[in-house]
């Protein structure tokens, strides 16, 4: 069955879909992107993906690409086109293609869209759940704005890689006080000796994530004490449970940081009952878009 992409306008066969040599995002890393779960066919959370999508362009002075209703309809087509049951759609927005400049290319020229889907088994994902996986830490080398979710995403390549090459699933960011930031995509998240969940403040140092916004209801909603603020690398070796998030994650739970077991090296019972209930507290989208 072939894939398709939507390059620029047009549904293409992925195995053709290409972008220009001087696409800024390709030659300055000089664009956005979002990544948004596809569950039994539906989009999952997209209002909160578009919503922080236009935060990202605004941020960065790109234009808008297309409405929302109009990105709508091609997110809906293209898991259509690619049977998408379960799985994702990948969409990246960049300043367009102009001769290699540093500055802002003219006005008026126009923003590229790429959207990709592709379909993700969920056997897989929720293998990951229920064994737990582990991670190691690294420093946090990455620049001053990560909460803006560019595709410049070199610091997480090599951290994501260096875990892979530590045999591990995911690599934490600590910063230059030895507090946890985030992980090289996803979020941190620990649960203290007295039960009390714990992330980090998404006002600076990291990406505020949909799904680590969706948590925080759900856990309200659960009656989990949340607690909002920072914690060591040391804190969460020591903490009683810890687990990541994230759109293709969900919720996922840390068994083992770097060489220190968490808890009793089995995911714990908060994070379960947070993948749990998860679904329950996300948005599906309809099929058709309404804008
Ligand atoms: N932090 C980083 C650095 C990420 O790349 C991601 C995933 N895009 C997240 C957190 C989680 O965000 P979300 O829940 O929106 O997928």
């Amino acid at each position: 069955m072939p894939r398709f992409a939507y390059v620029n306008g047009r549904y293409v066969r992925h195995a053709d879909a290409a972008v220009h040599i001087e696409d800024r995002g390709y030659q300055f890393a000089d664009g956005v992107y979002e990544v948004c779960e596809i569950r039994d066919g539906l989009l999952i959370d997209e209002r909160r993906h578009i919503d922080r999508l236009e935060r990202s362009l605004a941020e960065l002075r790109i234009p808008k690409p297309m409405s929302r209703a109009a990105l709508g309809v091609v997110l809906r087509e293209l898991v259509r086109r690619n049977h998408v049951v379960d799985g994702l759609v990948y969409l990246q927005v960049t300043r367009g293609v102009a001769p290699r400049n540093h500055p802002f290319p003219a006005e008026g020229t126009p923003p590229a869209l790429v959207v990709t889907a592709r379909s993700v088994s969920r056997a897989y994902a929720d293998h990951h759940a229920e064994e737990g996986v582990a991670a190691i830490s690294v420093p946090d080398n990455r620049w001053d704005r990560v909460d803006i979710k560019t595709v410049s995403l070199l610091p997480n390549v090599l951290a994501k890689q260096a875990a892979r090459d530590a045999g591990v699933y995911e690599a934490w960011f600590y910063d230059a006080d030895g507090n946890v930031t985030e992980g090289s995509s996803t979020n941190a998240w620990i649960v203290t000796g007295d039960g009390v969940l714990v992330t980090r403040p998404a006002e600076h140092g990291i990406l505020r994530g949909i799904t680590r916004t969706v948590l925080l209801d759900v856990a309200a909603r659960l009656g989990i004490k949340v607690e909002e603020r920072k914690f060591s690398l040391e804190e969460a070796k020591g903490a009683r449970e810890a687990f990541i998030t994230g759109a293709t994650t969900i919720v996922t739970p840390i068994t083992k940081i770097d060489d220190r077991v968490i808890g009793n090296g089995a995911p714990g019972s908060v994070a379960t009952e947070l993948r749990k209930a998860f679904h329950d507290f996300a948005e599906r989208s309809p099929r058709w878009s309404h804008g």
